[in-house]
C-alpha cells in the first residue's frame, strides 16, 4: 500500500518491466531499429532484482533462433554458453529403475541447442543493452500501473517506495516511488508477474479458453568432482518423467551439463497436482536419491538453489496481449512453449516484436491499442505462433491422470496439436486440491528424504544457497486476505498446504501460547516464485513486490 505522498515523475517514450531476456532482447532491439532509423526514444527498464539477472532462474536450454536474429555474432560478442552443443537422454523412472526411452519425439530433442546460465546471460544482455543506451534501474520494483484519464490506458508505472517499516511509516531513510511515465509500456515480468496480474484484471485480459496455469520448478546448481562419469560422457542433457510424481502429476526432472564440473539439475511439478500432501521440495529430494540421479551427482556440492514457476498453459491460455499504451512480452503472456519446456527464446522473439511496434507508435506520436495491436499481429504471423499451436493442448494434455495423457498426447502428435479435444479443458490451479480425508490427519506423515548439508540440503540451506536478501524492516509483501481462514476452514480441509508447498518455509503454522493456531510468517526467505499466490486453494494469498532484495541468481 503506498502512502500519500509526492512522487517524483520521470518521462520516457519507451518502459520496460522486467529485467529478463523478452525485456532485454526487446530492448536492444529497440535500440537497434533507433538507429536504423535515426529515432532519439529514451528508454528505460527497470528489475526488481539488485542486479539484473539476480532474479533470473531457468533450466535452461535455450534455443538460439530468437538469440541469432537480435545478435548474430553472439558468440563473438562473449555470450556466456555453458554447453554449446547438447545431446539428450530420455528416461521414465520407477522408483527403484531408471529405462531410457529408444524414442522421444523430434519436439524434445535439443540438438542445435545451448545450456546456459539465465542469470549470466541476461547480465550479457543488460550490459549490451546498457552500451546501447537504455537507462536500467535494478532495484526498482512495480508497485502499481499508472492509467490516464479513462482509468483504461496505461501511462508508466509508479515504483515502490523505499524506506518504509513494517508499520507503514516512513523511516529515516525514506524515498518516495518514482512515477516512471511511458508512451509505451512493455510488461516483462515472468511468470506470474504482480503488475501483470492487475492490469489482466482491471482491463480483462486474461480470457483465453483456457486460464493460465503453471508448474513450479526447483532447481540447484551442484559441482562434480573432475573424475565424475556423468562430466566426461558425451550426454549434455538428461530430462525424467515418472518417479517421484508418478503418472497422475504432471512433471519430470532434469540434469543439464554446465562448465566447470558443473550440473543443474532440478525437478517440475505440475500445480494443477491433487493431493495436499505433496510437498514440491521433498519430491526434489526424493528425485535427487533414485539410484539413477544419485549415481551422477555422487561426490557432489550444491553450491546454488532456486525456485520459481513457469506459466505452462501455452497457446489458448495467452492475454490479450496488447491495450492502450501496454504490451504483454515472454512467460506474462504465456507465450512458453510446453511441449519443449522452452520459453527463452519465445520471450526474446516476443521482446523484439514488441519492440518494433513500440518503435512505430513513437514514430507515430500514437501508442494507441490500433497501433500496438500490431505486435498480437506480428507474434501471430511469427515462428512463435507456428511453434506455440502445434503445442496448443499439450500442458492439458500432461494432466489427465494415468496412461491416457500419452493417448491424448500420441493423437495431437498425428493431428498438428488439434489431437482428441480441441481445445482441451484445465482447471485453474488453485482449484485442484482434495480434501484430506479425516483419517489422513491422524496418520503419521512418512519420514522426510535424508539431507547432509553438502549434497542434499534442507529447505533453509536452500534458501541460504538462493543469496536471498530482504530489509526486514518493511510492510509485509505478502497479503493474506483472511488470516482466520487459514487455521480453521485451510487447517480442516487441506492441513495448510502452504506449509508444504512454499520452497522457502516462508509459511508456519505455530501455536500462540494458548493452544491455538496461528500462521507465522517469514517473507525474508520469499524467493518469489509466486507458487503460494498460483495454489493457495481459497486464493487468499496476494503476493506483491518488496522494496528490493529477493533471491540473488548468479550462476542459475
Ligand atoms: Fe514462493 Fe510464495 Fe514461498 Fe515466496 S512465499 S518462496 S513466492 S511460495
Amino acid at each position: 500500500m503506498q502512502m500519500s505522498t509526492q512522487h517524483e515523475e520521470m518521462p520516457l517514450d519507451v518502459l520496460f518491466v522486467g529485467g529478463g531476456p523478452a525485456n532485454l532482447a526487446g530492448a536492444i532491439r529497440l535500440m537497434q531499429l533507433a538507429k536504423e532509423k535515426n529515432l532519439s526514444i529514451e528508454v528505460g527498464l527497470i528489475e526488481k532484482g539488485d542486479t539484473i539477472g539476480a532474479h533470473c532462474l531457468s533450466g535452461a536450454i535455450i534455443d538460439p533462433i530468437a538469440l541469432a536474429e537480435l545478435l548474430p555474432d553472439y558468440r563473438d560478442l562473449k555470450c556466456p554458453l555453458e554447453t554449446e552443443n547438447c545431446s539428450d537422454r530420455f528416461c521414465f523412472l520407477t522408483d527403484r529403475r531408471a529405462f531410457t526411452l529408444p524414442y522421444a519425439p523430434p519436439y524434445m530433442h535439443n540438438a542445435g541447442a545451448h545450456i546456459i546460465s539465465l542469470s549470466r546471460f541476461c547480465r550479457w544482455l543488460g550490459d549490451i543493452a546498457e552500451a546501447m543506451g537504455v537507462m536500467i534501474f535494478p532495484g526498482f520494483a512495480g508497485a502499481e500501473i499508472l492509467y490516464g484519464a479513462d482509468n483504461r490506458t496505461v501511462t508508466g508505472v509508479r515504483t515502490v517506495d523505499k524506506g518504509v517499516d513494517k508499520d507503514g511509516k516512513k523511516k529515516s531513510n525514506f524515498e518516495p516511488g518514482v512515477d516512471l511515465t511511458a508512451k509505451v509500456t512493455v510488461f516483462g515480468e515472468g511468470s506470474r508477474g504482480s503488475l501483470t496480474r492487475d492490469m489482466g484484471r482491471q482491463l480483462n485480459l486474461f480470457t483465453g479458453p483456457v486460464p493460465q496455469t503453471f508448474e513450479t520448478a526447483i532447481k540447484e546448481v551442484i559441482e562434480l568432482p573432475e573424475d565424475n562419469l556423468f562430466i566426461q560422457s558425451e550426454t549434455t542433457v538428461v530430462h525424467t518423467f515418472g518417479f517421484p510424481l508418478g503418472l497422475d502429476t504432471k512433471g519430470g526432472g532434469f540434469l543439464y551439463k554446465m562448465k566447470d564440473n558443473r550440473i543443474a539439475c532440478g525437478l517440475v511439478v505440475g500445480l494443477d497436482y491433487e493431493n495436499p500432501l505433496l510437498e514440491p521440495y521433498e519430491a526434489f529430494l526424493q528425485f535427487k536419491r533414485h539410484r539413477l540421479i544419485a549415481d551422477i551427482i555422487r561426490g557432489g556440492k550444491v553450491i546454488q538453489q532456486g525456485a520459481k514457476t513457469l506459466a505452462s498453459g501455452g497457446y489458448y491460455s495467452m492475454p490479450q496481449l496488447a491495450t492502450d499504451g501496454a504490451m504483454i512480452v515472454g512467460d506474462g503472456a504465456c507465450l512458453l512453449n510446453p511441449q519443449r519446456l522452452k520459453g527463452i527464446h519465445t520471450a526474446m522473439k516476443s521482446g523484439m516484436l514488441a519492440a518494433e511496434t513500440a518503435a512505430d507508435a513513437i514514430a507515430a506520436d500514437d501508442a494507441s491499442r490500433a497501433i500496438l495491436d500490431r505486435y498480437p499481429d506480428a507474434v501471430a504471423r511469427s515462428w512463435i505462433q507456428a511453434e506455440n499451436h502445434l503445442a496448443r493442448n499439450f500442458s492439458q494434455a500432461l494432466s489427465r491422470k494415468g496412461p491416457v495423457k500419452f493417448l491424448h498426447i500420441g493423437a495431437q502428435h498425428f493431428t498438428r496439436g488439434r489431437g482428441l479435444k480441441d481445445p482441451m479443458s484445465a482447471a485453474p490451479d488453485w482449484t485442484t486440491l482434495r480434501r484430506i480425508p479425516p483419517s489422513g490427519k491422524t496418520a503419521s506423515p512418512p519420514a522426510p528424504p535424508a539431507v547432509d548439508g553438502t549434497l542434499y540440503v534442507d529447505k533453509l540451506t536452500g534458501v541460504y544457497l538462493s543469496g536471498v536478501h530482504h530489509e526486514e524492516n518493511q510492510p509485509c509483501h505478502l497479503t493474506i486476505v483472511d488470516p482466520d481462514l487459514c487455521v480453521e476452514r485451510c487447517y480442516q480441509a487441506y492441513g495448510n498446504p502452504c506449509t508444504r508447498f512454499c520452497p522457502g518455509s516462508v509459511y508456519e503454522i505455530i501455536s500462540d501460547g494458548t493452544g491455538r493456531r496461528q500462521l507465522k510468517l517469514n517473507p525474508s526467505n520469499c524467493l518469489h516464485c509466486k507458487t503460494c499466490e498460483i495454489k493457495d486453494p481459497f486464493e487468499n494469498i496476494i503476493w506483491n513486490c518488496p522494496e528490493g532484495g529477493g533471491p540473488n541468481y548468479t550462476i542459475s
